[in-house]
């Protein structure tokens, strides 16, 4: 049988450098398609990719994403299951035409209009065509299997087909109307926004505004005027009441100024009146003469929700720029003045302020009001001010007619369908809920142009015309099919269908929809819901066609793959896309569309800050790539909880080096003993010592850990894991084993390759270009570890575990006690008490070798303790409790429990919660933890020393070995200085330590070695 010849490994990984090997090799022996082949027809996982904005280069955050799903993908692959790798753009909207207009250099809509509908519905294409493929190429890079060729643009004819099928149930059901109301309105993108686009924290910024004091001079009542305050002067012309807190105190001052008392504590009032004496008194609107006020009366009117927090306790209302101002003229029956465009400048009605834009108008608004005298004070203030999600202009109110989709029926059965979902961390699942009682009506509408053309035709007769479909359209059409060339504006507009009710021609509305209704609908229009026969290519469709392959499904196929088993995006989607696929599913199907979400925080700098191109600190996610390596990054985004920001940066790059470094050194530790052996797997019967039996039943724990972190979508925990047995494999294994390497031990050799196979395979979904690298030496060159059958379960031997792990605490509490009294380990010592570790008792040999010492006793050690409270872990556990428990610990009135617990004022304190010091007896050391004590005799006697002074000679001499390039195998002639004959006591065990067939003295020389001649 041919002995396997290992490749030598280098002394660092270079992980760029190998992950494009791997990269190469995947796209050579096509091992994505060989696994999906291995599992088609297996079981079944399904996964739904929510859809990426095509616009621009991915950055590290996406990075984020990408990669937890790709864990998860791959481990369920590895597990046998048949899974689709559908990737998704977001490929219309909002999103894509800001980006389009920068391009092109546009800063208003009538640039897009002048540049023609038709060019720029191309350009938006374009560039969607032009970054899906920059961001597939990073996503390889990055490492993600998907089926590339066949990703679904929601640009897709098809896509947008199935939205008009949703919204024509939707508007069966009498759940689409058309409101008149204030929005809040982006005076660049000049259109409305919705809710749940503008809930997100981002979109609040700090802002300077006026702070103005108005006075609103009573009619009727000379020298009394009603104090306002506000911070938007552009609404003043817009005024037609004032409102007071009908139940709050109001005072006037000696000149002349009503205001709530509460606002105002340290001022003198004359009179005084309860809020609703003042109401329906009538005032002198702030702009009188201008020609919009023409016949408004203005008057006081009452409103529970005025506040006496901030400003004087009584509110100018301005129904047309304002929500809440708006909901009160409809109860009041006020008149509602429009002062703005739609581009945000103020119209013809107003006078010498037409054309000025809202922040224009603010200093002749302020000039005017301080000339006649209605200015109490001015001032500025910083606040935290809305702005476009999309452009970040600051927003205003504006009252509109927009589409809606009642939220109210839908909203009960949405949180049924949310409680059947299991949400990772669970937390979100209340988020998600508390989103859902708190959602208004969907505000569907938006005045723009390349996006999904929402199919509504309103007729005069009063009926609205809703298409569900591209087969109705045609059968309705009566004019414009010739000339459309894909659902899109503006050809989609020249499109007219006749009145289904009295026959008149009609045309669309000229809105189109919410980028959200694009990404929500995908798990019907991606898995070919209702469609009766499959058909090839049938997604690619309309934009998307020449961009992807993708097929149409049928309902067979949809019947199968939904609801998605799984479904992983940042926690801010919980109002967006998580929202939006819930709303459309349970509409149309009524469940959810998912049973399972991962999901998770923004990632910041390292130092936890966000990443801004203009703090310097952001980083690109290519040169992240390129700098430290996928696995890197990878390995950064899976070992933080996903419940915290994300902490991301080269400084902890590194760290992630130095970590993943250590198994790397246990591999290459391998690979160079086996070569020397030579070792081949399997090959020679070997009788397993108990340290590898050991080993065995912790690779087994790895797996059994691993696996269930797998299953509950936890890569923290899968991390961690791997960490803590790459330090077991390295730290407790292989220096425990050393002399059996050297000595070719063919049972320790295949105890050390299958435990590193196996944690390869564990760990491959986290890192799998280092995994794959490794597993083509360690295993096969033509084999990938994604082939591989994930490691069987076997059984734990708990016993031998907890017994090394109390082996393991032992020594570690040694280390500190010799730390402490600052004796280094190479100084033997003669005696060791351990206390409190009875698991470990039959392990006295190792821990003696360990830590250096001649005995080991286990029994009771003589010390003083002293227990103080663990403050960051105590103070949230106990809040004000902790003064009498810190008092306990303090005067030593406490009780010890099993298990490294105390008891002390009545609670009992876990070992975590405390910290624990012990001072030995004089000649002694002690260190303890979580319940073990442990204490070193540190008296040394001459017998000690000298063979202290042997360690060190035997440490030096390996120096010297590895300095002049000795091989690990070479035998050398030891040359000692006559001074250090004494050692030669030692002279069997030096000669073994360094491999020295011969140690002589020499009075001229210094210490030096040389290699020996070959043994006769
Ligand atoms: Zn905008
Ligand atoms: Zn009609």
């Amino acid at each position: 049988m041919a002995v396997q010849v290992f490749q030598p490994l280098p002394t660092l990984p270079d992980h760029p450098a190998l992950e494009q090997e791997i990269l190469e090799l995947w796209e050579r022996e096509e091992t994505f398609e060989q696994v999906r082949e291995r599992n088609r027809g297996g079981p079944k996982f399904s996964f739904m990719d929510g859809p990426m904005t095509a616009n621009n280069p991915a950055g590290v955050h996406h990075g984020h994403g990408r990669t937890l799903k790709d864990v998860f993908q791959r481990y369920k692959a590895m597990r046998g299951f048949d899974q689709r790798y559908q990737n998704g753009f977001d490929s219309q909207g909002l999103w894509v035409e800001v980006e389009v207009e920068k391009a092109l250099g546009f800063g208003s809509k009538r640039e897009i209009e002048e540049y023609g509908l038709a060019e720029f519905a191309r350009k938006c294409r374009e560039r969607v065509a032009h970054y899906s493929e920059v961001q597939t190429e990073q996503f390889r890079r990055l490492g993600q299997w998907m089926d590339w060729d066949n990703d679904y643009y929601t640009f897709s004819d098809t896509n947008i087909e199935y939205i008009w099928g949703f919204l024509k149930t939707v508007h069966e059901r009498g759940w689409l109307y058309m409101g008149h109301r204030s929005t809040q309105w982006c005076p660049r993108c000049g259109t409305s926004l919705s809710q749940h686009e503008q809930a997100g924290e981002e979109n609040y910024v700090e802002m300077e505004h006026p702070s103005l004091y108005v006075r609103f001079p009573l009619v009727g009542r000379e020298g009394e005027a009603l104090v306002v305050w506000t911070t938007t002067p552009w609404t003043l012309p817009a005024n037609v009441a004032a409102a007071v807190e009908p139940d709050a105190e109001y005072g006037l001052t000696e000149d002349g100024r009503w205001v709530a008392v509460a606002c105002f504590p340290d001022e003198t009032f004359g009179r005084r009146a309860r809020g609703d004496e003042l109401v329906g008194l009538e005032y002198t609107g702030p702009f009188d003469d201008l020609p919009a006020q023409a016949g408004v009366v203005h008057r006081v009117i009452p409103w529970d929700e005025v506040s006496l927090e901030e400003g004087t306790g009584i509110v100018h209302i301005a129904p047309g720029a304002g929500a809440e101002d708006f909901e009160l003229s409809r109860v009041h029956d006020l008149p509602v003045l429009a002062p703005i465009d739609e581009s945000g400048r103020m119209l013809p009605p107003y006078g010498d302020f037409v054309g000025l834009s809202t922040i224009e108008v603010a200093e002749p608004v302020t000039a005017s009001l301080r000339e006649r005298g209605l200015l109490v004070s001015e001032g500025t203030i910083v606040h935290r001010y809305p702005i476009c999600w999309r452009c970040k202009t600051p927003l205003v109110f504006r009252v509109v007619d927009d589409w809606f989709i009642s939220a109210e029926e839908i909203r009960q059965p949405m949180l049924d369908a949310n409680d059947t979902v299991e949400w990772t961390p669970p937390q979100y699942k209340k988020r998600m809920d508390d989103w859902l009682r708190n959602m208004g009506d969907w505000n569907i509408s938006r005045k723009r142009y390349f996006g999904l053309p929402l199919p509504f035709y309103p007729c005069e007769c009063g009926d609205l015309n809703v298409i569900g479909s591209r087969a109705e359209l045609e059968q309705r059409a009566v004019s414009g099919l010739e000339q459309l060339q894909e659902l899109h504006r503006p050809w989609i507009d020249e499109v007219r269908i006749r009145c289904e009710q009295c026959g008149r021609e009609v045309a669309r509305i000229p809105e189109v929809g919410d980028a959200w209704l694009d990404a929500g609908i995908v798990h019907f229009s991606t898995l070919g819901w209702r469609n009766p026969v499959w058909r090839e290519h049938g997604y690619a469709t309309g934009a998307s066609a020449g961009l992807s392959g993708a097929d149409l499904p049928d309902h067979a196929y949809w019947e199968e793959w939904f609801p998605a088993d799984w479904v992983s995006e940042m926690r801010e989607q919980i109002r967006l896309w998580f929202y939006s696929q819930c709303f459309m599913a349970v509409t149309l199907d009524g469940r959810s569309p998912y049973e399972r979400v991962l999901t998770y925080e923004k990632v910041f700098d390292q130092y936890g800050k966000p990443m801004h191109k203009s703090s310097g600190n952001q980083i690109e996610l290519d040169e992240a790539l390129e700098r430290m390596g996928a696995d890197v990054a990878r390995w950064l985004y899976c070992a933080q909880s996903p419940s915290q920001p994300l902490r991301f940066g080269y400084a902890l790059a590194d760290d992630v080096k130095r970590r993943l470094l250590r198994f790397w050194n246990s591999a290459a530790f391998f690979v160079t003993y086996a070569r020397i052996a030579p070792f081949e797997p399997g090959a020679a019967a070997a009788e397993p010592q108990g340290l590898d039996r050991w080993l065995a039943s912790r690779t087994a724990q790895l797996v059994r850990d691993a696996t269930a972190e797998y299953e509950r979508f936890w890569t923290p925990g899968v991390v961690a894991a791997f960490e803590a047995y790459a330090d077991d494999l390295s730290n407790w294994y292989i220096r425990r084993s050393r002399r059996r390497f050297w000595n070719d031990d063919p049972a320790a050799l295949q105890t050390l390759w299958e435990s590193l196979t196996q944690a390869l395979r564990v760990v491959a979904p986290v890192m799998p270009f280092l995994a794959e690298y490794l597993w083509r030496r360690l295993v096969s060159p033509d084999e990938s570890v994604f082939l591989a059958d994930w490691p069987a379960e076997v059984e734990v031997d708990e016993a031998l575990l907890e017994e090394v792990a109390a082996v393991r605490r032992v020594v570690e509490l040694g280390r500190r006690a010799r730390d402490e009294a600052r004796l280094k380990l190479r100084q033997p010592l003669r005696r060791l008490v351990v206390e409190g570790a009875a698991a470990a008792a039959a392990h006295e040999r190792e821990i003696a070798e360990e830590l250096n010492v001649k005995e080991v006793e286990f029994g009771a050690v003589e010390s003083e303790l002293r227990v103080k409270p663990n403050l960051p872990v105590l103070g949230p556990k106990l809040g004000k409790e902790l003064g009498a428990v810190r008092v306990a610990l303090a005067t030593g009135e406490l009780e010890q429990l099993p298990g490294g617990r105390f008891r002390a004022a009545g609670y009992e304190l876990e070992p975590h919660e405390v910290i624990v010091e012990r001072t030995g007896r004089e000649g002694w050391a002690v260190a303890a933890a979580d319940g073990v004590t442990v204490a070193v005799e540190t008296a040394l006697d001459d017998d000690l020393l000298l063979e202290g002074r042997v360690f060190d000679l035997v440490h030096e001499v390996n120096s010297m070995r590895r300095q002049q390039g000795f091989e690990l195998t070479d035998r050398i002639v030891l040359t000692l200085p006559p001074d250090l004959e004494p050692l030669l006591r030692w002279e069997q065990r030096i000669k073994e330590d360094v491999l020295a067939v011969e140690i002589r003295l020499d009075g001229s020389a210094g210490l030096s070695i040389a290699k020996a001649g070959p043994r006769a």
